[in-house]
């Protein structure tokens, strides 16, 4: 792959490149390959944001889902999973601490439900009221217009839902029938009309899914222009139709998030979990590969272990609200400064 270069750098320039092009780069994630897209993905990052990576805290407040996702531990036929849903004054206790340690941005995350409006409304209004200063994102699934009105009103600044896949065949084979590739994609133009800087995303490696889904991820996410991108590697979970399924490759994760850092130069890209879960030094490499948010949790230990959506996801350590030192510290051996301000997208500063 003599011109991977020159393919680069018109990505990097804008200038639309073929998929069957871009497939046959990330195929084989070749390390240098991953360097040079690395290293000019790092210098668009440093052009928006500085050598900065926003901490959000993250609060996993429920863990029950009516959804059927194949990969997910939280689906609901699921039943070895302990499930839980936090009362509003864990959720608002867990956030004033991460407040107390400094977080100016936090994200709810949990299974889908539907019975959830009011619910969340009178949580993000009372979060909002007292920690004004502070960002809040959603990340719930699928919701009516009107929920989503709802909780922009009560004032959420932020809504992960990520596309999972740009191929709808690919979409559903990951999917009961019943889940609808048109109903998700509709949902994030939906988030987009009501102001919201919305998160799309995907995994790496889910089964099924070929190096040509990869080169389309890149164009879909250049046609949709989300303000946040959630790129992590597909982790096997023991108690899902996937469990015996091979998991995502660390490398091609990475070179993943380079290319959408050059497609989307002022993106919010974190280093996810599941990265950092499947590889010791995942968080620094993701940050390293162009990404610059990272979620430490902060949900209350007791219930944490129980968030099971993939085997082996780390909540604790350099992952979690009490290993922000770590972490900080982490981040500032290789160059990069930990910001915990809210963190917005620069076009919405
Ligand atoms: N219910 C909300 C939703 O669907 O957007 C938020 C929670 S959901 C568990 C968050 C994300 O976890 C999903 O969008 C999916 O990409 C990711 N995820 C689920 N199972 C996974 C697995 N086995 N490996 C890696 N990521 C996974």
């Amino acid at each position: 792959m003599a011109n991977y270069r020159r393919i680069i750098d018109n990505l990097a320039s804008g200038v639309r490149v073929d998929g069957a092009v871009l497939a046959e780069l990330i195929g084989p994630a070749e390390e240098r390959v991953r360097e040079y897209a690395a290293g000019l993905a790092r210098e668009v990052a440093e052009q928006h944001f500085g050598k900065g990576v926003f901490l959000r805290g993250l609060v996993e407040i429920s863990n029950r889902c009516s959804r059927g996702c194949y990969y997910c531990g939280l689906r609901a036929e699921n039943d070895a999973v302990r499930r839980y849903t936090l009362e509003e004054e864990e959720i608002v206790a867990a956030c004033e601490e991460g407040y107390e340690l400094g977080f100016r941005s936090f994200v709810l995350q949990g299974g889908e439900l539907h019975n959830i409006e009011q619910g969340i409304a009178h949580l993000t209004r009372r979060l909002k009221s007292t920690m004004a200063d502070a960002a809040l994102t959603l990340s719930l699934g699928e919701q009516s217009e009107a929920t989503y009105r709802a909780w922009r009103e009560a004032g959420a600044d932020r809504y992960l839902l990520r596309h999972e896949t740009a191929s709808p065949d690919h979409y559903a084979m990951l999917h009961p029938s019943w889940m609808s590739y048109e109903s998700r994609l509709e949902c994030l133009e939906v988030l987009h009309r009501l102001g919201y800087q919305r998160g799309a995303g995907f995994m790496v490696g889910s089964p099924g899914q070929t190096v040509h889904h990869l080169a389309q991820e890149i164009d879909f996410l250049g046609r949709l222009r989300p303000e946040m991108v959630g790129i992590g590697p597909f982790v096997p979970q023991s108690a899902t139709p996937f469990a015996k399924q091979e998991r995502g490759s660390v490398e091609r994760t990475l070179l993943m998030i380079s290319l959408v850092r050059l497609t989307l130069p002022k993106a919010l890209i974190p280093a996810t979990t599941a990265l950092a879960s499947s590889d010791e030094a995942g968080t620094v490499r993701g940050v390293l590969a162009g990404a610059n948010v990272v979620m430490p949790n902060i949900t209350p230990a007791r219930v944490r272990g129980d968030y099971a959506i993939y085997d082996g996801k780390k909540s604790f350590g350099s992952e979690s609200g009490e290993g922000v030192a770590l972490l900080t510290e982490e981040l500032a051996r290789v160059g990069y400064e930990a910001r915990m301000t809210r963190g917005d997208h620069p076009d919405y500063e």
